[in-house]
C-alpha cells in the first residue's frame, strides 16, 4: 500500500460572508470558516493539500478576521504529526484563492501541483475574481508541477478536475482503508453543497460547478472533506 497515513491539519479559521459558500443564500451572515489542509503520507511523498490562509495583508484583514491559537498555526499542526515544513515534498492546491495557498511560502522544497489553467488565470484574473488571488501567496519559491485534467500522483492518490468555483479547480481522492477520501476543496466547502447540489456563491462558472458537484457525488464509498465546514475538524480516517 503506497499510502501510509491521512490526517486533517489546521490553519485555524477565517471569517467571511457565508453567501460566498452557497449560491443565493446567507447574505449578511458572517461565517467562521475552518481552514483544514490535508496531510497525505505515502512511501514516496509527504503531501499537503491546500495550505490555509496564512497571514493576510492589512487591507484584507478589514474584511476577514483570522482566528487561530499558536497551536493552530499550520507549522505547529504539522509538528504535532512529527513533520517539519522542509519534510513536505508536494503541495497540492485545489485552487489558488488566497485562503487555499496562504502558507505555500513555508514549503520551498516542495513541488506545487496545480491545474495549469488555474496557474495562468491566477496571474491575470477577470475583474470579478481579482480580489480572490493574492500574487505574493502563490508566486513563491519552489517549482510548479502544472497538470491538465486527471493526474495520478501515485497508486491510490489522484487529482481530478472539478472546475466551476474557479477555472482550474481540482479535488483530490485518496483510497484509504477501503474508502475514498474526497478532499473536495471549494467545489463543496460545506456539506449542503454536495447534499443539496448547491453551487458556491463565489463562482467562475455555475454550470461547471454543478457538474463538478455531480462528479463528486458519483464517487463510491466516499468520505467527503468539505473545505470550510467548521464542524468536521475531528474527522478520523
Ligand atoms: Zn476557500
Amino acid at each position: 500500500m503506497a499510502v501510509i497515513d491521512v490526517k486533517l491539519l489546521t490553519d485555524g479559521y477565517f471569517t467571511l460572508d457565508k453567501s460566498f459558500l452557497v449560491f443565493g443564500k446567507y447574505q449578511g451572515t458572517k461565517y467562521k470558516a475552518a481552514l483544514k489542509p490535508l496531510l497525505v503520507r505515502t512511501e514516496k511523498e509527504n503531501i499537503i493539500v491546500d495550505t490555509g490562509v496564512g497571514n493576510l495583508p492589512p487591507n484584507y484583514q478589514k474584511f476577514h478576521d483570522v482566528i487561530r491559537t499558536h497551536e493552530e498555526e499550520l507549522g505547529n499542526s504539522l509538528k504535532k504529526n512529527g513533520l517539519r515544513p522542509e519534510d513536505i515534498t508536494m503541495v497540492v492546491n485545489t485552487h489558488l484563492h488566497f485562503d487555499h495557498c496562504g502558507n505555500n511560502r513555508l514549503f520551498p522544497n516542495s513541488k506545487f501541483l496545480v491545474q495549469i489553467d488555474e496557474i495562468r488565470y491566477a496571474y491575470f484574473p477577470d475583474r470579478f475574481m481579482r480580489v480572490s488571488y493574492l500574487r505574493p501567496f502563490f508566486d513563491v519559491e519552489g517549482d510548479y508541477l502544472p497538470v491538465h485534467g486527471k493526474y495520478e500522483i501515485e497508486d491510490g492518490v489522484e487529482v481530478l478536475p472539478t472546475p466551476g468555483h474557479t477555472i482550474g479547480h481540482q479535488s483530490l481522492v485518496v483510497k484509504w482503508k477501503g474508502r475514498n477520501i474526497v478532499y473536495a476543496g471549494d467545489a463543496a466547502p460545506l456539506p449542503e453543497n454536495i447534499e443539496k447540489r448547491n453551487i458556491t456563491g463565489m463562482i467562475y462558472s455555475g454550470s461547471q460547478g454543478l457538474e463538478s458537484i455531480d462528479t463528486l457525488r458519483r464517487i463510491e464509498n466516499p468520505v467527503y472533506i468539505y473545505s470550510h465546514d467548521n464542524e468536521q475538524l475531528k474527522v478520523e480516517f
